[in-house]
């Protein structure tokens, strides 16, 4: 069947992933991806190139906008007829959400809340046609080291603002589904790594702080536990999801792949000498660490139990670590290069 998809937050880190994949994998669907091109941005990360041009490709417009402006999404739903909605616009930076939590509740939540009202207006009670929202763990909140990993079933419990207007936005959505009848799914997934996030994030710090030889700020003791997901596994799973996914339905997507962050950060200091060594591992690495002062309400561990994801559709998570950790190192460091070219 044919389709035309509104992808929002499509320049940004993940979304740019969604839209290169799905632009390629599905040349017959029209994409109509809406991005504010917030800070957080990188419209080349998916312009289409070809020879010396530099473009869209022919399945693909995209829109300058936000999600919150009524008027625009109305119009996009009229100009492209749309016919089902990936939605991954959000401010995503937990540091940003304590410092200004407004901004967080207005592109979360009441960005959702309209695109969800817009997509009702157009697509009626009862439609088929699909919404599929991007989400987080971090809606659950956290867990002690010695507990089982959060499953669908997991009560909401947020401790940031950022994850808080995530686990509103979930709830809207759930919300939509059952009062309107709409056609809604949700992943819920842990954190993902690989090229094109921003440079605030922690992967891209511990890469460009071993580049410039400075120190790596680890909070607290560098204790707490994230799951690392290949961002192309995350790419994947959405298809999935979108695609073949119950209506009503939640699905957890994570990495099986537990780390505390001191764990993580040595781990990508010893891949980063090994890369640099040309592939052999010097006999001794050193990886400069500076413990700072922990970020308020840190949780502890987050870890995600993604069987009903992959038992009940065609899902694993596929990338070895090593291999997309030296991927995303030699991204970085390309990226180093062209800053440097510009800023001689
Ligand atoms: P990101 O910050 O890299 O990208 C967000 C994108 O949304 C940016 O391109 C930005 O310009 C756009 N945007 C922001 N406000 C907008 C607005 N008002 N209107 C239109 N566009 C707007 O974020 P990301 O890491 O790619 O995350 C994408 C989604 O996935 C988010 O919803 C996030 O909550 C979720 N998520 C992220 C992770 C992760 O590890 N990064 C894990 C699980 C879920």
């Amino acid at each position: 069947m044919k389709k035309t998809i509104l992808i929002t937050g499509g320049a940004g880190f993940i979304g740019s992933h969604v839209v290169n994949y799905f632009t390629d994998k599905y040349p017959n669907y029209k994409f109509v991806v809406l991005d504010l091109l917030t800070y957080a941005s990188n419209i080349h990360n998916i312009m289409h190139v070809e020879g010396n041009r530099v473009g869209w490709k022919e399945n693909t417009f995209f829109c300058k906008g936000d999600i919150r402006d009524t008027d625009l999404v109305t119009h996009l739903f009229e100009l492209h007829d749309i016919t089902d909605i990936i939605h991954l616009a959000a401010e995503s930076h937990v540091d940003n959400s304590i410092l200004t939590p407004n901004i967080f509740v207005d592109t979360n939540v009441m960005g959702t809340v309209n695109l969800l009202n817009v997509a009702k207006e157009f697509w009626g009670e009862g439609s088929n046609k699909r919404f599929h929202h991007v989400s987080t763990d971090e809606v659950y909140g956290d867990l002690e080291l010695d507990e089982a990993p959060f499953s669908e079933s997991t009560p909401y419990d947020p401790s940031s603002p950022y994850s808080a207007s995530k686990a509103a936005s979930d709830h809207f959505v759930r919300a939509y589904g059952r009062t309107y009848n709409m056609n809604v799914t949700i992943s819920n997934c842990s954190n993902n790594y690989g090229p094109h996030q921003h440079k605030e994030k922690l992967i891209p710090v511990v890469i460009n702080k071993l580049m410039s030889g400075e120190k790596i700020p680890v909070y607290g003791k560098g204790v707490n536990v994230r799951d690392w997901l290949w961002v192309g596994d995350h790419v994947t799973a959405i298809d999935e999801i979108f695609h073949h996914g119950k209506s009503g339905h939640t699905y957890n997507v994570g990495g099986d792949n537990e780390m505390t962050n001191i764990e993580l950060i040595k781990q990508i200091g010893v891949l980063y000498a090994k890369y640099k060594n040309g592939g052999v591992m010097p006999n001794e690495v050193d990886i400069p660490i500076e413990f700072v002062t922990d970020r308020k309400g840190h949780d502890l561990r987050y870890a995600i139990n993604s069987n009903y994801l992959q038992t009940n559709l065609n899902w694993r998570p596929e990338k070895n670590f090593e291999e997309g950790m030296i991927e995303t190192i030699k991204y970085y460091e390309n990226q180093r290069a062209i800053a440097g070219r510009s800023n001689p």
